[in-house]
């Protein structure tokens, strides 16, 4: 029995792809570039969207290519004004992306992986073992999405992207770098590089791949725990890719590229969060330019152990830090009642949070 072969993607061609095509099928030159800032600048959903199109070859491209785009299939909303979407893929599974509000800053979190093979023991994310990768589109889908919410409830556009949702983005490097590509590119998204960071649990490997690949993008190191030991107790993936490890490419990486890093660092109650931790990591901060230290609220999930650190500890390791010069914030835990935190992304519904978000046409 014959299979009709599936038709092409249209948002996997290049310009020069539409460009080949249309010139194929007698229209006029311009029209490659035309569908091109349908697809990357306007964000169309369809074809028939691409309204200055004429109708015959509207009809054409459909006839020819395919277009699947993530749907968004929920909306909720926290009570800090937090917003989790959950895209659902063409091939059905699901990930979800985060708007953080936070003063001007409006910052977007998405997803890279659907689930996550690295398995790190406080994130509920890793107890749902990796189902696939994602591609470029499906990455900037969400934040091309998130970009339009930002738009309706703050009147300006995303400030921040962190590749911080589900998954180890240095796991799908080329889905992400080429997503990247199309976030900042201008011709399509037009972003900022400078205003883009990548978090990793730690693949030294990728690392100096990054810096060979002199991107411009910023980075994060979930660190997580001042020690070895420590981490190779919440984090597998430190076996093989332990912290010295991790500095040497992250060395490398700053001396190539100048990319600001900055340390992530979750606060688990009793297990990372004493003034012993404090000093390892104070001493972590001074191998390498580090930016500063982000140290996380924890928000426990129904699979893990782990309890957030308390309100008198996080003070005292704070203070600690402060005294030794590191420049360390403490991040909020935000979307916690929706399940939106760090940590907690695992397609997780709470349908007294869902959100009535106007139709979201294309911009
Ligand atoms: S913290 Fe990140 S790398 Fe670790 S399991 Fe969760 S999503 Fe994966």
């Amino acid at each position: 029995m014959k299979h009709a072969l599936a038709k092409p993607n249209i948002r996997h061609l290049s310009l020069s792809d539409l460009q080949e095509y249309t010139t194929r099928v007698g229209e006029p030159a311009y029209r490659a570039k035309q569908v091109y800032g349908w697809l990357w600048q306007k964000h169309a959903r369809s074809f028939e969207q691409m309204s200055d199109l004429p109708k015959a070859f509207r009809q054409q491209l459909a006839g020819d290519f395919s277009f699947p785009v993530a749907q968004t299939e929920l909306v909720q909303q926290s009570q800090d004004g937090t917003v989790k979407c959950l895209f659902r893929l063409n091939d059905g599974k699901a990930v979800e992306g985060v708007l953080i509000p936070a003063g001007k800053r409006l910052t977007a979190c998405v997803s890279s992986q659907a689930g996550c093979s690295l398995g790190c023991a406080f994130c509920a994310t890793g107890y749902l073992g990796l189902q696939r990768n994602l591609m470029y589109d499906e990455i900037f889908d969400q934040v091309a999405y998130l970009n339009e919410i930002a738009l309706q409830q703050a009147g300006h556009r995303l400030t921040n992207i962190v590749f911080m949702g589900m998954g180890e983005p240095l796991l799908n490097y080329k889905q992400v770098l080429l997503a990247i590509e199309k976030i900042t590119s201008p011709d399509a998204g037009g972003f900022s590089p400078r205003r883009i960071t990548l978090s990793t649990a730690g693949i030294s490997k990728m690392i100096y791949r990054l810096a060979d690949d002199q991107v411009k993008f910023n980075l994060a190191l979930s660190l997580h725990a001042p020690t070895d030991e420590k981490r190779n107790q919440i984090m597998p993936i430190n076996q093989s890719n332990d912290i010295s490890s991790l500095l040497k490419a992250l060395a490398y990486f700053y001396q190539l590229t100048r990319n600001e890093i900055s340390i992530e660092y979750i606060l688990l109650k009793g297990f990372n969060d004493s003034l012993a931790d404090a000093r390892a990591l104070v001493k972590i901060y001074r191998r390498l330019p580090f930016k500063v230290v982000n140290l996380i609220e924890y928000n426990p999930v129904a699979s893990s152990p782990f309890q957030r650190a308390d309100a008198h500890t996080t003070d005292q390791f704070i203070a600690y830090l402060q005294r030794q010069q590191v420049n360390v914030r403490l991040r909020r835990s935000r979307g916690a009642d929706i399940d939106a935190a760090c940590g907690q992304l695992a397609n997780i519904v709470h349908t007294d949070a869902r959100l009535k978000l106007p139709q979201v046409d294309a911009c």
